[in-house]
């Protein structure tokens, strides 16, 4: 039985695939290529090019493969693009889940983990922010992912489909051998922005607002590494192969860090000035975003092992400086 990742050859999916195929599963990715990368997929995962919305494809995918469950990665997750956007958001992210859901339940396939994110949630009315808190997204992508975590809720109500919607605070760094890593471009994380102008790539940081009402006015965020991230979806596939009910799981560390500590840090791991400039508020972005994540220690045993954004910055960093061009394999428009 096989573990089908859709979106695998992104920053976060290939990331889980490499941990799924090191702690032995068989794994199938699906991924079209618009943002990832194929030589990110662990080579021992079978690789399918396709789009998540293109049902025949899929459904041959389904024919050929004997799927046990699914992790859902596919999809877009730019706040600003979204902004400008939103159609192209609803398409891909919800129309692409409500195409999944179909060829899932046609092939009786009942389990899915969806990379779901702290964007369902808005402006929070209090810190930490908690499951059950309500979600009044700011923005489109986040609107999008909210859609999505409903369209499964009734999935699971009509035809049994269970599923794990974890929702991602801000997700940074690589593994730690260096071998894989973020590389979107273009580049809109904190994080690899930063990196790149520590590696000279960039001039300057701008930081998007020093209005807001946090501890030094640039917006706050909860960091957490991508490894531990990848095995938080391992851990809720298993909670669904145990058969428990379908839920959602925030995940974060807890502690939030400012833009501007951000940008300390990273000066701290790199040794380098980053240069930095205070520039306007970036449209959608919520003041402070931080997770209550006792409920995934609690209930799924999730154990995170970096708790310091100084190391997950220093393994961002060290795929940054292993791979100047990432992976190197832009295609030619
Ligand atoms: P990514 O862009 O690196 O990965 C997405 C992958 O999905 C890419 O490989 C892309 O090619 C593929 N894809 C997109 N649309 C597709 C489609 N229609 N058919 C097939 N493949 C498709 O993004 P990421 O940073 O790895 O994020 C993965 C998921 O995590 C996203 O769903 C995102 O919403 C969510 N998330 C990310 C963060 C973060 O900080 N990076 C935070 C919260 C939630
Ligand atoms: N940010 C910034 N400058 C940049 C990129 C991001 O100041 O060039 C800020 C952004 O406004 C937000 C934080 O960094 O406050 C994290 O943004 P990111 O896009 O990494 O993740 P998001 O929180 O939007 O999911």
């Amino acid at each position: 039985m096989a573990i089908l990742v859709l979106g695998g050859a992104g920053y976060i999916g290939s990331h889980t695939v490499d941990r799924l195929v090191q702690k032995g599963y068989d794994v199938a990715v699906v991924d079209n290529l618009v943002t990832g990368h194929r030589a990110a997929v662990n080579k021992k995962a079978r690789f399918y090019e396709g789009d998540v919305r293109d049902k025949a494809f899929l459904n041959q995918v389904f024919d050929k493969e004997t799927i046990e469950g699914v992790i859902h990665f596919a999809a877009f997750s730019v706040v600003p693009e979204s902004m400008a956007k939103p159609l192209k958001y609803f398409d891909n992210n919800t129309y692409g889940m409500i195409s999944l859901l179909e060829v899932m339940n046609a092939h009786h396939v009942k389990k899915i983990v969806f990379s779901s994110t702290a964007a369902t949630y808005g402006e929070p009315k209090h810190i930490p922010i908690k499951e059950t808190d309500p979600q009044v997204p700011t923005n489109p992508y986040g609107e999008s992912k909210l859609a999505m975590e409903k369209i499964m809720h009734w999935s699971d109500v009509a035809y049994g489909i269970k599923f794990v919607a974890l929702r991602y605070f801000n997700v940074a760094g690589a593994k730690p051998d260096g071998s894989i890593g973020e590389d979107h471009s273009p580049e809109t994380h904190l994080v690899p922005i930063i990196l790149q102008v520590a590696a000279g790539e960039r001039d300057q940081l701008t930081i998007f607002g020093d209005d807001y009402d946090t501890k030094d006015g640039t917006n706050v965020r909860d960091y957490v590494h991508v490894v531990d991230l990848a095995d938080a979806h391992i851990l809720a596939l298993k909670y669904l192969q145990e058969g428990h009910d379908s839920d959602a799981f925030n995940l974060g560390s807890s502690t939030g860090f400012s833009n501007k500590e951000m940008l300390e840090a990273a000066r701290d791991v790199t040794g380098k000035p980053i240069p930095a400039k205070m520039g306007p508020r970036r449209a959608g972005d919520p003041s402070t975003l931080i997770a209550a994540s006792d409920k995934a220690r609690r209930v799924l045993g999730w154990d995170p092992q970096f708790d310091d954004v100084h190391e997950i910055i220093k393994t961002a960093w060290n795929w940054k400086q292993t791979h100047p061009k990432g992976y190197d394999d832009r295609k030619e428009n």
